[in-house]
């Protein structure tokens, strides 16, 4: 038997963020960092999540990367398969959520599919087919401002069609209000007017509840986070999953613990000054390191030593605006970038040969850097730490135990989130 779910996610913090609330409702999940070259052996897993980057890259790769994940995830078994994306519909006038959906449609030879955006927890809600970000419209929530996807129009039908080529519907609140038959009878209606894609009006957990219900039997679904929380329900309704105590045990960890940050959010900035005030760390500094080795081999220095003292260490180029602004006018903002992520990728790889086992990275790109550098190439879903960040583990070659990984994006976690994530972490000592 194969697996219930496979998903496409469009980044790979969305990927993650979708694998967290899949094990929140009971799923065993594991992520893959593109598209793997071969089957996995997969062993005890009910979803696969596999993280692509075409949110912003041209419309064809877009495609061309997703069909070839849809490809590897029904090779896989995959009963249903999830197209996810950001909660604010990210996305230009160009693509690419419209013609990945389509090219998704095409090759599954599906009819139609939903667009379930909303993740009312975080207060995103759709309602007659306009995105709120809390109480503004998608328009004025600040997103219109994004640099690379401004989004200036709330109104998901209206923005949709300008993506594809094929009619646009809704299934309005007053529906949902109905129940799930109810709206399967709207969507299967509006199928035979030829309408392919249905933005989804949501409000609350109620309304993701009955959209499940309404399209579990759909070969494809699109949406965010949210709505991939309320579909394991009805794959247990169908009989599809196995009742599982904990879908997000981990083996127990091992080795030191290391935190490597890089990333400058607010959050962040106040987890390390927490973290200080208990534990070492060396700040890495990007002026420093553009002018030879000496500053990274100070840095490794450093957390050898203290590691060997017992850790947790932490190395971080987090620094505050000021000084970012600083370092960037003398390097340029991609060279200051790519020094500290160079600095991270190259710590992780040596630390972790030498026994660190359990790894906490802050930053979306800082961890994409590092997972690149440690040629990971899937994760298992842990249990989460804060909001949207779980633990994970990754199988390493030469390595007899499991490295423990957890990879937060900028503003996530609570201001302990560095020392409270070794803390909950189950390890070999503590079983
Ligand atoms: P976040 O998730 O908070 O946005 P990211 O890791 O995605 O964090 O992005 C932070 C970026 O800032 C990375 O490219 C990182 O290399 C860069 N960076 C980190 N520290 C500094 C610094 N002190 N000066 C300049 N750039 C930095």
């Amino acid at each position: 038997m194969g697996i219930v779910l496979g998903a496409i996610a469009d980044d790979f913090t969305g990927a993650t963020d979708l694998a967290n609330n899949l094990v929140r409702s009971g799923m065993r999940c594991v992520q893959v960092i593109g598209v793997p070259e071969q089957p996995l052996a997969l062993v005890d897993v009910d979803a696969v999540v596999v993280a692509l980057k075409s949110r912003s890259c041209p419309t064809s790769q877009a495609v061309e990367d997703s069909l070839a994940a849809l490809d590897w995830l029904q090779g896989q078994g995959a009963r249903q398969c999830f197209f996810k994306y950001c909660s604010t519909f990210d996305s230009t006038d160009a693509g690419n959520i419209g013609p990945v959906s389509d090219a998704l449609l095409e090759r599954l030879r599906a009819s139609q599919t939903v667009m379930v955006p909303a993740f009312p927890v975080n207060g995103r809600t759709v309602y007659q087919g306009h995105l709120f970000v809390g109480d503004r419209l998608l328009s004025d929530s600040g997103m219109q401002h994004h640099p690379l996807n401004p989004m200036r129009d709330a109104d998901l039908v209206r923005v949709l069609t300008r993506q594809t080529p094929h009619p646009v519907g809704l299934a309005a609140r007053a529906v949902l209000a109905r129940g799930g038959a109810a709206t399967r009878q709207h969507l299967n209606a509006l199928a035979e007017q030829g309408v392919r894609h249905v933005i989804c009006d949501t409000l609350d957990e109620a309304d993701l509840e009955v959209l499940a219900e309404a399209v579990v039997d759909m070969p494809l679904v699109t949406g965010g986070s949210g709505l991939g929380q309320a579909l394991p329900a009805q794959y247990r309704r169908r009989g599809w999953l196995a009742e599982v105590a904990e879908p997000g045990r981990l083996a127990p960890a091992s080795g030191r613990a290391l935190v490597l940050s890089g990333s400058c959010s607010r959050a962040t900035l106040g987890q390390v000054r927490h973290f200080l005030e208990r534990h070492p760390g060396f700040a890495l500094d990007p002026l420093a390191l553009a002018e030879g080795d000496d500053h990274l081999a100070a840095a490794l220095a450093f957390a050898r030593e203290r590691l060997g003292a017992g850790g947790p260490v932490l190395v971080y180029a987090s620094a505050d605006p000021r000084r970012v602004e600083a370092a960037q006018a003398t390097l340029g903002v991609a060279r200051a970038g790519r020094l500290v992520e160079q600095a991270l990728g190259q710590l992780a790889t040596i630390l972790v040969e030498e026994g660190v086992g359990r790894l906490v990275v802050a930053g979306g790109e800082s961890s994409g850097a590092v997972v690149s550098a440690l040629g990971i190439r899937q994760l298992r879903i842990g249990e989460q730490i804060d909001p949207g960040v779980p633990w994970t583990q990754t199988p390493l070659s030469g390595r007899a135990a499991p490295l423990s990984l957890a990879l937060k994006s900028g503003n996530f976690g609570g201001e302990d989130f560095f020392t409270r994530a070794f803390a909950v972490l189950p390890t070999e000592e503590t079983p």
